[in-house]
């Protein structure tokens, strides 16, 4: 029964030797949890945003991103969820150059909705409330010194909530118990939105849940010397 379950992405992928499609294709007419879910992936198969390049990409590719979303809603776990969707991203950048920022844009907006959908899961309610994404905003470096730095920062909404989800690439590299702050200004004054460490690449992944009602005007990203940092103490790397 598993094994037949685990079948679900080849098949969507398309990857399934004729036997097995053949006997998938009845699998999923008598599994309700296979059914459930094709509908839900192949909505999301769809979405993925690897149509619309130039470059052949790989099923295989998007079989591994979907597979990976498909793992995840069955495991949870948001960090490693993070990393992996950050991991991905880096992936395309570096296997299919040039890959423009918008490609990797859209993937993650695809599966930033599934994943905070599935973040949310654990919080009771909120599971079939849909996501909206209210505002992307772009990063860039804010010296010339590390000006391949950028990012992207997502407002996303389900229900109620607001998350902030920030990501960000080719950022420097951290020592000892340094890591990156991000501060929401407004006003003139800032407001802690979170620390992160970047992973081997210089890519760094946070998501921020906005109080209700809470708004900023930019976003700051400054390297601290430690996680206590209540106002900057060190250098400004990137921002909006
Ligand atoms: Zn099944």
């Amino acid at each position: 029964m598993r094994r037949d379950c685990d079948h679900l992405i080849p098949y969507i992928a398309n990857e399934l030797k004729e036997s097995e499609h053949m006997a998938f294709v009845e699998h999923l007419k008598n599994c309700t949890d296979c059914k459930k879910e094709y509908q839900e992936l192949s909505q999301a198969w769809h979405a993925l945003p690897f149509d619309y390049t130039e470059i052949e990409v790989p099923e295989s590719l998007k079989g591994e991103v979907l597979g990976f979303v498909f793992d995840h809603k069955r495991k949870s776990g948001t960090e490693t969820f993070m990393a992996k969707m950050s991991k991905i991203a880096m992936m395309l950048k570096s296997q299919f150059t040039p890959v423009s920022a918008s490609i990797v844009a859209v993937l993650l907006l695809a599966i930033i909705g599934l994943g905070i959908a599935d973040v949310q899961e654990k919080n009771r309610h909120a599971k079939n409330i849909p996501i909206e994404i209210l505002t992307a905003i772009p990063l860039k470096a804010a010296n010339q010194s590390q000006s391949e730095t950028n990012g992207i920062a997502y407002i996303v909404q389900q229900g109620s909530e607001k998350n902030l989800v920030v990501q960000v690439h080719e950022l420097p590299g951290v020592e000892g118990s340094q890591v990156y702050q991000v501060w929401l200004l407004k006003n003139g004054t800032r407001e802690n939105g979170g620390i992160f460490k970047p992973d081997e690449n210089g890519s760094g992944i946070l998501t921020y849940q906005l109080a209700e009602g809470q708004t900023f005007e930019q976003i700051g990203i400054t390297v601290e010397p430690d996680a206590n940092s209540s106002q900057p103490r060190g250098e400004k790397i990137a921002g909006s």
